[in-house]
């Protein structure tokens, strides 16, 4: 079920054109019919293809699964600078990282403290895309909270933590340099159907759908699905988008595993301490 991949017929357009590294522009200028027509067709022998291996018997699939590329490696998932960087209550960051390339969004923002209108550059670009095609699509996102430094991750714990106790601040607050926002590739977004708001409901609204829907080919995951907190450690988030690149977002999301799960099933231990 997971393997079934929704597209627009412009969010297809679109992802057409960035799989063939070219620009928008350059995509504008070819008719869309064709492409969207090529696209189908793509998106047909890929099922095929899934469909194949799922349907091999155990023995052939371990065969797949050690001769396929792995998306990930060690390396960067346990690296503070990496765009893989797995970030949680147990792996968190130095409290000195800043990361070398934040800039600021170019999208429709929410509150004006300017720290947290910044992404890293890679992720920003793909913010604007992911945005650009929701427009087309006639649904208007809002970029709320992106990145934090780790001293503004102190506060807002804090905070978290004096207004509702502990216990419950470490269900929604991440720990100084637990949080995926001092990555800078991670940001909440919203709609005007929720007033602009972070809660469940987003999810819920036509936005909050398109995003679970479409995120993943823009390299965008729903870092916190519903139903998943005793693995990622938090309450479902349908707003919380952590950038990983087109390729291993859209791996991910077809999977159906969290990233933590996902990272376990490409035969790395992430209950160990990784940053040694
Ligand atoms: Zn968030």
């Amino acid at each position: 079920m997971n393997r079934i991949r929704i597209f627009g017929l412009t969010a297809a357009a679109v992802l057409l054109a960035s799989c063939d590294g070219g620009t928008e522009e350059a995509a504008e200028e070819q008719p869309v019919e064709e492409e969207t027509q090529e696209m189908e067709e793509a998106e047909e022998a890929e099922e095929e293809t899934e469909v194949t291996v799922e349907e091999e018997n155990g023995e052939e699939e371990t065969v797949e699964e050690s001769e396929a590329e792995l998306l990930i490696t060690e390396e960067d998932v346990f690296d503070d600078g990496s765009i893989q960087a797995l970030v949680n209550k147990q792996h968190h960051l130095d409290a000195d990282y800043v990361p070398h390339d934040l800039v600021t969004v170019e999208v429709p923002t929410v509150l004006q403290n300017p720290e947290i209108n910044q992404l890293r550059a890679e992720a920003s670009s793909a913010l604007t895309e992911m945005f650009d095609a929701a427009l087309e699509d006639g649904l208007t996102l809002y970029a709320r909270s992106g990145y934090r430094s780790y001293n503004t991750q102190v506060s807002l714990y804090n905070n978290y933590k004096e207004a509702h106790g502990e216990a419950a601040a470490d269900r929604f607050s991440a720990r100084p340099g637990a949080s995926e926002h001092q990555t800078g590739l991670a940001m909440d977004v919203t709609s005007e159907s929720v007033n602009y708001e972070l809660n469940e409901a987003f999810g819920e609204t036509e936005e909050g759908v398109w995003v679970k829907e479409n995120a993943h080919d823009y390299g965008f995951i729903i870092r916190y699905p519903e139903g998943m907190e005793d693995i990622t450690g938090y309450s479902y988030e349908p707003w919380h988008l952590r950038y990983l690149g087109a390729g291993l977002a859209t791996d991910i999301h077809e999977s159906g595993l969290t990233y933590e799960e996902y990272i376990e099933e490409s035969g790395m231990d992430i209950e160990e301490d990784g940053e040694e």
